[in-house]
């Protein structure tokens, strides 16, 4: 039986299309303004030398209205769904494949997608259960929020979990963070976002730290002892000197968000997700009547 896409379902697929490919364009205004602050504080030598080249390239990027990185990354996107929408999640999965899709094909796009045994391409960046979408469903609410991620490998295959006990606390957290980006040094092209995910379980303390890394820039975390703990991890970050892609200097990261969850009493889960300095990001509401606008960021 073939289903038949109502228009809400083709707003949500154009809004999928258009972020896919502007997230890859056009990188967010708060990134812009990091790597500006990066290249004005860094001292070393091949440190500013690596900025001046990114500067160049967003620059380049702009000018021509082309991609900031060719890694185009996998399609990962976060939706807010409204109690009330009136789109079930099952089509808006659907109109986010097949918006995926069609930015890949239209566009051109590099396609990433592979069967992960046979490393066969599965299509135009799509395949089964790509692209990725995390989910969060708001009480009496009638709209949707869709933000595009596109994942690049180089930084996603820099990615660490570790069960701490308890008793590791907080220290513990923060050796485990300090030695995932030193062991990590230029790798996932740093300055970039490092995402931590705290408590929950195994599986959960990752799809935190991704969501760490889907933040705009600088933001805090709610919880003040959070909020502390992304501020000395900043720190502590940029005092390791592994710089600007890993050449040395002061800048290695841009920003550290943490995101958490309540936990087992004797579960201490840190997870680390790393986001380039390409931090690609970008975000779309759709009303229910298949309204949509650009320009509201959540
Ligand atoms: S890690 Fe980021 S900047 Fe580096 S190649 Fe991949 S997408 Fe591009």
């Amino acid at each position: 039986m073939s289903t038949v896409a109502t228009d809400l379902q083709k707003s949500v697929q154009d809004a999928a299309a258009n972020l896919y490919v502007s997230a890859l364009k056009d990188i967010p205004q708060d990134l812009r303004d990091a790597l500006a602050a990066a290249r004005d504080r860094e001292t070393s030598t091949p440190g500013k030398r690596v900025l001046e080249v990114i500067h160049r390239n967003v620059s380049i990027a702009d000018e021509q209205k082309n991609l900031v990185c060719q890694d185009t990354g996998i399609a990962v996107y976060h939706c807010n769904v409204g109690e009330h929408f009136p789109l079930h999640p099952a089509r808006i999965y659907e109109a986010l494949r097949d918006g995926t899709e069609r930015a890949t094909i239209d566009h051109p796009l590099r396609s990433n997608a592979v069967h992960t045994i046979t490393r066969e391409n599965t299509g135009a960046n799509i395949g089964y259960r790509l692209p990725i979408v995390h989910w969060e469903f708001i009480p009496d609410w009638d709209g949707l929020d869709v933000k595009c991620v596109p994942k690049g490998s180089g930084s996603e295959n820099m990615s660490f979990l570790k069960m701490c006990i308890p008793a590791d606390g907080v220290k513990g957290i923060k050796q485990f963070v300090l030695e995932s980006i030193v062991g990590a040094g230029g790798k996932p092209c740093p300055p970039g976002i490092v995402g931590v995910g705290i408590g929950g379980s195994a599986d959960y303390a990752m799809h935190l730290a991704k969501e760490a890394i889907m933040r705009p820039i600088g933001t805090r975390n709610g919880d003040p002892l959070v909020a502390q703990l992304e501020d000395e991890l900043y720190g502590l970050l940029n005092e390791t000197g592994i710089g600007p892609m890993g050449l040395g200097g002061d800048v290695t990261v841009l920003q550290c968000h943490i995101e958490h969850a309540d936990t087992h009493m004797t579960l201490n889960p840190v997870a680390v997700n790393y986001q380039c300095w390409a931090a690609r990001r970008a975000s779309a509401h759709i009303g229910p009547d298949g309204s949509i606008d650009y320009d509201r960021e959540f």
